[in-house]
C-alpha cells in the first residue's frame, strides 16, 4: 500500500491547480489521472477559455477570478509560459433579446459585480460597439458591458504549466491510472486504482464529469453532464478585425435564437478560423456515452442560426469542431466542500460551464483547506448545505 499526505484525484483545471499549490507548500502529494492531462476527454481543452472579473453568474465569484489573474501572471513570470491574454471583453444584451443564458439576469449581475468589486468597465451603446468592433452586426437597441481586463486563458498551457510546477516542487504525478473508488479509513482515505491501493491523509476529488460515478448516489443526483460543442469558422475577408488587438472576447444574448453565444479573437493565424460556441443547454450525457463526433449538419446549423446573422464575415466553412462536457450543478454553481461523512475527503467541482477562470484561485483555496483548515477567500457559497445537503 502506498502512503501520501494528500491524493488529488483528477489533474484537470481544479486538480492540477491544487496539486501545484500543495506541492509548493511542501505537502507530500500524489496526483492521479486516468489520462495524461492536458487531454481532450474532459472539460479543459479547446485552445481558449474566457476570463472576466465581473461575473454574471454571481457577485460572489469575482474574488476568485481576481486572485486567479494574479496567480496566472505569477506563473507566467516564473516559467515564461503563455497563459493569459487580456483582450477586453463584451457582455451584450438588449430589451429585444430572445436567447437565454443558463443563469437569469446575467447582464445586470455583471454590472452589479463590477460595482461591488470596483472593476473598471464601460457601458457601450450599439453605435459605440459597432465603431470599436465592426465585426459584430449589432442591432440598434443592443448595449454592452465592456471590461478591459477580460480576455482568455490557454487551458492546455495552464494545465501543463501547473503540472510542471507541481513536479518541480516535489509532487508525484501518475497519469494513465484510473481511480476505481475511495472510502474513509482508520488513518485517512483509502483510494483504489487499477494498479494499486493508496492510503492518503486526505483526498481531493476533482474528477470533473466523472464525479457522479465516483461520489455515490446520494450526491450524484446534484450533477448534470452536458455535451457542448466548440466551432471554428473560416474568415471571409481580412483577418484584421478578428485579431486579439482589435477583437474582444464576448458573451451575447441574441435577438432571434434560443441560446446565447460566446467567442474569442482569432489566434492570428487565418488558417485556424475563429472560435464561436453556444453557452449551455447541450444534451444530457455521460463521459462514457457522449458522442464525441460533430457532423457537417451540426456545424451548418450552428453557422446558419448562431453565426451568420451576428458575425457576417465568418464563413460557413467549419475548420474545426470539438466536443467538451459541462458538469452542471443547480443554479450553475460550484461545489467545493468536505464530504459530510468525512472531513478528510474534499470534493471540488468548479464547472457549470464557467469554472476555468477561477481554477487557479480554487487550487490555492483547496491547498489552504488541507494545510490550514480554512481559506482566505470565501468558499461558503459552494458548500453542500447550499444544495440542501
Ligand atoms: C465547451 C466548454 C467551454 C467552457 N468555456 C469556459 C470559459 O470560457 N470560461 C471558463 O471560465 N470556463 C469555461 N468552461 C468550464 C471550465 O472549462 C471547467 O469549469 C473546467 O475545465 C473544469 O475543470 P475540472 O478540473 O472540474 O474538470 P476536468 O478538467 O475535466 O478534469 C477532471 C479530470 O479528472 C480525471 N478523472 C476523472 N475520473 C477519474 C478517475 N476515476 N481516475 C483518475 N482520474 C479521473 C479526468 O481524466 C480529468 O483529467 C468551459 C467548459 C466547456 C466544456
Amino acid at each position: 500500500m502506498k502512503q501520501c499526505d494528500v491524493l488529488v484525484l483528477g489533474l484537470g483545471a481544479a486538480g492540477s491547480a491544487a496539486t501545484y499549490q500543495l506541492a509548493k507548500r511542501g505537502v507530500k502529494v500524489v496526483g492521479l489521472d486516468s489520462f495524461a492531462p492536458p487531454h481532450d476527454q474532459g472539460s479543459s481543452h479547446g485552445d481558449s477559455r474566457i476570463t472576466r472579473l465581473a461575473i454574471g453568474e454571481g457577485v460572489a465569484y469575482s474574488p476568485l477570478a481576481m486572485r486567479s489573474h494574479q496567480i496566472w501572471r505569477d506563473m507566467e513570470r516564473e516559467t515564461g509560459a503563455d497563459l493569459m491574454r487580456q483582450t477586453g471583453g463584451l457582455i451584450m444584451t438588449s430589451p429585444g433579446k430572445t436567447s437565454v443564458l443558463p443563469v437569469d439576469n446575467f447582464f445586470s449581475t455583471t454590472v452589479a459585480a463590477a460595482k461591488v468589486h470596483g472593476i473598471a468597465h464601460e457601458i457601450l451603446d450599439a453605435r459605440e460597439i459597432a465603431r470599436r468592433f465592426p465585426a459584430f452586426n449589432v442591432r440598434e437597441d443592443e448595449v454592452a458591458y465592456y471590461e478591459q481586463e477580460a480576455g482568455y486563458l490557454k487551458p492546455e498551457n495552464c494545465l501543463r504549466t501547473q503540472l510542471a510546477l507541481a513536479e518541480k516542487y516535489g509532487a508525484e504525478l501518475r497519469t494513465g491510472e484510473k481511480v476505481l473508488g475511495f472510502e474513509p479509513s482508520a488513518h485517512g482515505v483509502r483510494v483504489t486504482t487499477e494498479h494499486q491501493v493508496y492510503e492518503a491523509g486526505k483526498l481531493i476529488a476533482a474528477a470533473g464529469a466523472w464525479m457522479p460515478q465516483l461520489i455515490g448516489a446520494r450526491y450524484a443526483k446534484l450533477f448534470t453532464v452536458r455535451r457542448q460543442v466548440l466551432f471554428w469558422f473560416a474568415v471571409n475577408g481580412p483577418i484584421e478585425p478578428f485579431l486579439p488587438d482589435n477583437f474582444p472576447i464576448y458573451i451575447w444574448e441574441l435577438q432571434g435564437p434560443e441560446r446565447g453565444i460566446y467567442g474569442f479573437p482569432s489566434s492570428g493565424n487565418a488558417g485556424d478560423g475563429v472560435k464561436v460556441a453556444t453557452h449551455g443547454f447541450g444534451p444530457v450525457t455521460t463521459p462514457d456515452t457522449i458522442d464525441r463526433t460533430v457532423n457537417a449538419d451540426e456545424a451548418a446549423e450552428m453557422h446558419a442560426e448562431y453565426v451568420a446573422p451576428y458575425l457576417p464575415t465568418l464563413d460557413r466553412r467549419c475548420i474545426k469542431a470539438v466536443v467538451c462536457m459541462y458538469t452542471v450543478l443547480p443554479g450553475d454553481r460550484f461545489l467545493i466542500d468536505v464530504l459530510p461523512e468525512s472531513d478528510r475527503i474534499i470534493v471540488a467541482s468548479p464547472c457549470s460551464g464557467h469554472g476555468f477562470k477561477h481554477s487557479a484561485a480554487i487550487g490555492e483555496a483547496l491547498a489552504e483547506m488541507v494545510t490550514a483548515g480554512k481559506t482566505r477567500l470565501d468558499l461558503s457559497p459552494f458548500r453542500f448545505s447550499e444544495f440542501g445537503i
